[in-house]
């Protein structure tokens, strides 16, 4: 319809589903799949009843390259503009999020490249097109532009920050308080002051980062499943550019005296956030008891803060009043990459087993809110 295309045009907060295959288990357990595609476009059907539309549907058979080259690609070309960017994978535990991420440990070794997640893809993009920038301007007799990268790599666990790629780290830091404090400057950027930052100039520094922090997050406890699904993985690149100015304003006046030999440079700077989410299983099990584990509450406040976040901005009644992006960590650690100028995407990560309806309703409700 009319409306729905304006609003595509308008809003910079996408949603995605991703509906991941069967696995064996399942199968064995002859599990029906309850999720289909329907006839209308990005539409996805749960059950006989259920219809949900989104930006992007991807059902079962769908490739990690098609996900990439359909929704993430443009963020990263965004970056070279200036533009932040957040990409989320939100979903119950087991559902694919950090398979489509790309945040686990054996998918950065993965040797079956179709296998490869999101993030692997964004970075080899990055560094091509930080290569192709230079070749053009070598070719244009420009100077060539200067690129400085860098990656941080944290987990949000009980409202703490943990820096992983800090070696030094406790492996049993999880629980304690950390020394890594949330701050905003004038211009409104946000930072995280005590965090490692790693300087990365090539696909392979910074999947080395990437492997490294993986590892740390999957040691880091005695149960890492149980761990791991109760905290989010924030893998964030800051990419910095020194470039000559396009000219791609008016003519200048005739007449006036310019100075051909003064090349005017600009300096863009772009952050791009991957975050793997906690489990979103957990919202509903708090939801219930009301008397939970300071980690419950923790992480249900950071999911629900950002469903509230991204329903404000997706909200055009709602735009320019208020945004409540200090209610979690996370929330507040995104905040200039949420909205504005930013670019978001979440992908929703769903089962299509029948054993899994509830939580997949649930999944659908919170992305459809993010609409
Ligand atoms: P989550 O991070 O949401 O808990 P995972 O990404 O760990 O879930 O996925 C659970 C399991 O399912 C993993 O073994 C993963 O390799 C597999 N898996 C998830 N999504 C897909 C997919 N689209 N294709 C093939 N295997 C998948
Ligand atoms: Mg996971």
């Amino acid at each position: 319809s009319d409306t729905e295309e304006k609003k595509e045009d308008e809003s910079s907060v996408r949603v995605a589903i991703r509906i991941r295959p069967q696995n064996a288990r399942e199968k064995i357990d002859m599990c029906q799949v309850c999720t289909s595609l329907t006839d209308e476009a990005r539409q996805v059907r749960l059950g006989q009843d259920k219809a949900f539309t989104f930006d992007h549907v991807f059902d079962m058979p769908t490739q990690q390259d098609s996900i990439y080259n359909s929704c993430v690609r443009q963020l990263i070309d965004g970056c070279f503009e200036g533009y932040n960017a957040t990409v989320f994978a939100y979903g119950q535990t087991g559902s694919g999020k950090t398979y489509t991420m790309g945040t686990g440990f054996d998918s950065v070794l993965s040797a079956v490249t179709d296998e490869i997640g999101i993030i692997p893809r964004a970075v080899d993009h990055l560094f091509l097109g930080i290569e192709e920038r230079r070749r053009q301007a070598f070719e244009n007799g420009e100077p060539a532009p200067d690129f400085k990268v860098t990656a941080q790599f944290m987990e949000l666990y009980n409202e703490e920050i943990l820096d992983l790629l800090d070696t030094t780290r406790d492996p049993d830091s999880r629980g304690r308080k950390s020394h890594n404090r949330i701050h905003e400057d004038a211009g409104g950027g946000i930072y995280v002051v005590g965090v490692t930052t790693r300087p990365v100039a090539s696909l392979e520094d910074t999947l080395q980062c990437l492997k490294s922090g993986a590892l740390s997050r999957a040691t880091a406890s005695t149960n890492m499943n149980v761990q791991s699904s109760r905290s989010h993985a924030i893998f964030t690149l800051h990419i910095r550019q020194h470039r000559v100015v396009k000219d791609e304003g008016p003519p200048l006046d005739e007449g006036k005296d310019t100075d051909s030999t003064q090349t005017e440079f600009e300096t863009l700077t772009a952050k791009f956030h991957f975050v793997d989410l906690a489990g979103s299983e957990r919202l509903k099990r708090t939801g219930a008891t009301g008397e939970r584990a300071k980690e419950g509450i923790s992480i249900n406040c950071g999911l629900l803060a950002l469903g509230n976040v991204i329903s404000a901005l997706g909200d055009k009644m709602k735009r320019g009043s208020h945004v409540p992006y200090r209610d979690s960590k996370l929330t507040r650690l995104l905040q200039d990459s949420l909205g504005g100028n930013s670019r978001t995407l979440m992908i929703a990560c769903i089962s299509p087993s029948d054993r899994d309806f509830m939580e997949t309703l649930n999944t659908l409700k919170y992305a459809n809110r993010a609409r």
